[in-house]
This record gives C-alpha cells, sequence and structure tokens, in this order.
C-alpha cells in the first residue's frame, strides 16, 4: 500500500489511465478543429466528438444531440439556471430550488436574485432530503424552473428526483437536475426521471478537469436557453467557443467505462464504505452519521466525531485525504451550510468528516484509515478537557462559563 491515500472523491478523481490513453492522439497528431469543415483534420476530430457524444448521451439515456459541452458542472448549472431565466422571463420570475444545492446553483439562484428573480430555496428533512410534496406546494403559476440536485456532494443523499420530475410534468415546469455526483455512481435515466435540464461534469467520474455538460431536452418539451457565451454559434448556439476535443474524447471515455462497470463497481466500493463506517462506529463512541442511513451514494460517509474539531482530526491523519465539512467551503471557518440545513448543530458541524470512496480505492486502504481514525479521535479526545467533564457525567449545558 502507497502512501498518501486519497479519499477524497466527491472533491475531484483521478484521470483513468485508460481515459488518458483515449485523449492522448487528439492533442499531437489529431488535433483538428472540430468546427473546420473544409479538412481532413476537422472531420477526424468531428467524428471523435460524435463519438464521445453517443458514450455520454448512452450513460444518461438521452439523444446526442441533446449535449451541449461546457467547461464542467458549474458553467453548466450557471447555463441551466440563468439560460431559463432570460429565455422564458414573460412566462414568470419564479424558481425553485432547495437549501443543500451546490454552491454552483445556490450562488447563481442568488445572482439571479439581485436582478429581481423570486427564488425558494426549499428545506430538507434531518437526511437531507427534498419532501416532493413541498416541490408541489411552492409552485406558483409564476414558476419557471425546479432545480434540485440528484445526489449531495457532502452527505451523498439521493434526492427522489423520479417524483419531482413528475410534479414538475404535472405543472408544466421546467426541471433542472445538478446529477454531478450522481452520473456514473448511481443508474441516471433522463427519461424516467422526467429531466429537461442535467449538469454533469467529467473529473467527478474519473475523467479528465475543464469539461462538462448540460443535458437539454430537445421534445416534449424543447427546452431553450440564452446562451451565457456568444460567439460561433458552436452548441447550436448554446456554447460558443472551440470545443476542447481531447477533453470531449476523454469525457466520453470515461463515461463508456462507468456505463460498463458500474454496477460492479459500486457494490464493491459500497462494501468499502460500509465496512468503514461499521469499523469506525463500532471502535469509538459518540460518532453521528450526517445523511441518509440507506438513499445515499456508494461511496460516500460522512461522520460526525462528537467533542473533536474535524480540522484537528485531519491534521492527525495528514497521510489520508479527506474533506471536513466541503471541500468548497474550507478555507473558512463557517461550519458547512448542508449540515446546517439538516439541522446538525454547530458543534457537531464542526467536527464532521466527509470521506469519499472511489474506483481506486483498496480494502487494505479502508483497514488503514479505520485504525488511524480511531488512534487519532482517542488522542484528540484525551486533550478534550469537554470530553473528561461529560464522560464524569457533568451535562455541558448547566456549566457557567467564565467570559473573558
Ligand atoms: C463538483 C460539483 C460541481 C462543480 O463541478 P465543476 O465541474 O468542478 O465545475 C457542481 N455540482 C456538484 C454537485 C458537484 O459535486
Amino acid at each position: 500500500m502507497k502512501l498518501p491515500i486519497y479519499m477524497d472523491n466527491h472533491s475531484t478523481t483521478p484521470c483513468d489511465p485508460r481515459v488518458l490513453e483515449a485523449m492522448l492522439p487528439y492533442f499531437t497528431e489529431k488535433f483538428g478543429n472540430a468546427a473546420s469543415r473544409n479538412h481532413s483534420f476537422g472531420w477526424e476530430a468531428e467524428e471523435a466528438v460524435d463519438q464521445a457524444r453517443k458514450q455520454i448521451a448512452r450513460l444518461i439515456h438521452a439523444d446526442p444531440k441533446e449535449l451541449v459541452f461546457t467547461s464542467g458542472a458549474t458553467e453548466s448549472d450557471n447555463l441551466a439556471l440563468k439560460g431559463v431565466v432570460e429565455m422564458y422571463r414573460e412566462k414568470g420570475d419564479h424558481i425553485i430550488t432547495s437549501s443543500t444545492e451546490h454552491r454552483a446553483v445556490i450562488d447563481t439562484a442568488k445572482a439571479l436574485e439581485k436582478k429581481g428573480v423570486n427564488v425558494t430555496f426549499l428545506p430538507v428533512d434531518k437526511t437531507g432530503m427534498v419532501n416532493p410534496d413541498d416541490v408541489r406546494q411552492a409552485i406558483t403559476d409564476k414558476t419557471i424552473l425546479i432545480s434540485i440536485m440528484l445526489a449531495n456532494n457532502e452527505i451523498g443523499t439521493i434526492n427522489p428526483i423520479k417524483e419531482i420530475g413528475k410534479i414538475a410534468k404535472e405543472k408544466g415546469v421546467l426541471f433542472h437536475c445538478d446529477a454531478t455526483q450522481g452520473v456514473g455512481k448511481i443508474p441516471v435515466d433522463v427519461q424516467e426521471m422526467g429531466i429537461d435540464l442535467m449538469s454533469f461534469t467529467a473529473h467527478k467520474i474519473y475523467g479528465p478537469k475543464g469539461v462538462g455538460a448540460l443535458y437539454v431536452r430537445r421534445k416534449a418539451p424543447r427546452v431553450r436557453l440564452v446562451p451565457l457565451i456568444d460567439g460561433g454559434g458552436h452548441e447550436r448556439g448554446m456554447r460558443s467557443g472551440t470545443l476542447p476535443v481531447p477533453l470531449i474524447v476523454g469525457f466520453g471515455k470515461a463515461c463508456e467505462l462507468c456505463e460498463q462497470e458500474m454496477a460492479v463497481e459500486s457494490e464493491r466500493i459500497r462494501r468499502m464504505r460500509d465496512r468503514l463506517q461499521e469499523g469506525i462506529m463500532s471502535a469509538l463512541e459518540e460518532v453521528y452519521l450526517n445523511g441518509h442511513p440507506t438513499e445515499r451514494l456508494p461511496g460516500n460517509l460522512n461522520l460526525s466525531f462528537a467533542f473533536v474539531e474535524g480540522e484537528a482530526l485531519l491534521m492527525g491523519v495528514k497521510e489520508i485525504a479527506l474533506s471536513s465539512g466541503s471541500a468548497c467551503t474550507s478555507a473558512t471557518l463557517e461550519p458547512s451550510y448542508v449540515l446546517r440545513a439538516l439541522g446538525v448543530g454547530s458543534d457537531l458541524a464542526h467536527s464532521s468528516i466527509r470521506f469519499g470512496l472511489g474506483r481506486f480505492n483498496t480494502e487494505e486502504e479502508v483497514e488503514y484509515t479505520i485504525n488511524r481514525i480511531v488512534q487519532a479521535v482517542e488522542h484528540l479526545r484525551e486533550m478534550s478537557p469537554l470530553y473528561e467533564m461529560a464522560k464524569e457525567g457533568i451535562d455541558l449545558k448547566s456549566v457557567q462559563w467564565a467570559a473573558h
């Protein structure tokens, strides 16, 4: 076993060597511009892009023509929300989303709010799930878009997307889904789930960074968007700019591998995750699972260790790459807004660690991680006066702390 161990696969994943191999020729001898219509270099690039479109579309049960390539899921989320709002402005000015969305959706919705759009941020239950009835009740005759994520990037909770899709269809409201964490890990079918727009990205599924896609439904209904970027009219006018052919080829290969290997791989990852959870929770007291016990991504484990600062714990296990709170907010001292939305108290939110298992993790790494986490938590608790007091039966809430 080699150190350090990478167990932060919700942040990004390593590129699969098979993906890299597929990409390499498109940096050198096959360097053509896919929009060059007049020579073989262009045709070769276009063919490669078409092939990738098919591989990607197949994984999500879409038509290849319904994919718009972007720089990643952040851009896809921006294009979906801003593009729909601008296109359908006369129809209405209300959108519905949830309080545990990725920052790419939350911050885009807030930017739209500043421009006069009405946004409903739906709450979630204590497992992190959106209630479809809340979606139904939030819809008004001014609602033009619902945006709810498939699986959460911190706690892994999987939302009832099919039910929400059904409600959206019934009410004639467009439905966008940020499926970045779910695609390639759990089955995704845009038809069955009633999704009209869907964001996802290559680097979370063992593809390269810098390329993503927005699925845009072409019929029943035909979704139209105002582009964020104007220019040469690439991607049916929805996203101008020369296509990054090598990245797109890698994205296609990554999707093909997920399609072929997902069933077996997910089971293997789920077993390792369950062992990690059981190994840690059976050795330590006062460890709490954040998220849903079963409706959860197979590679996700989010735990709070009472009386331990998440950041301190990470420093104690430096040879294992993990995340405390959200990777995206770990530069600040704010506890995770996702955990707060679940009703997790500030102390336990600060005590949370996210484990993200992926394709290249091994059972040996899991055993090593269990031992090191248990050791580090025990060590930190030994040094904690609060933990000592709690063990002695003192009710910490009743203690009068002196102000300084
Ligand atoms: C990673 C992630 C994004 C951002 O994807 P990029 O391709 O890095 O822009 C958006 N949404 C979710 C749920 C994610 O996990």
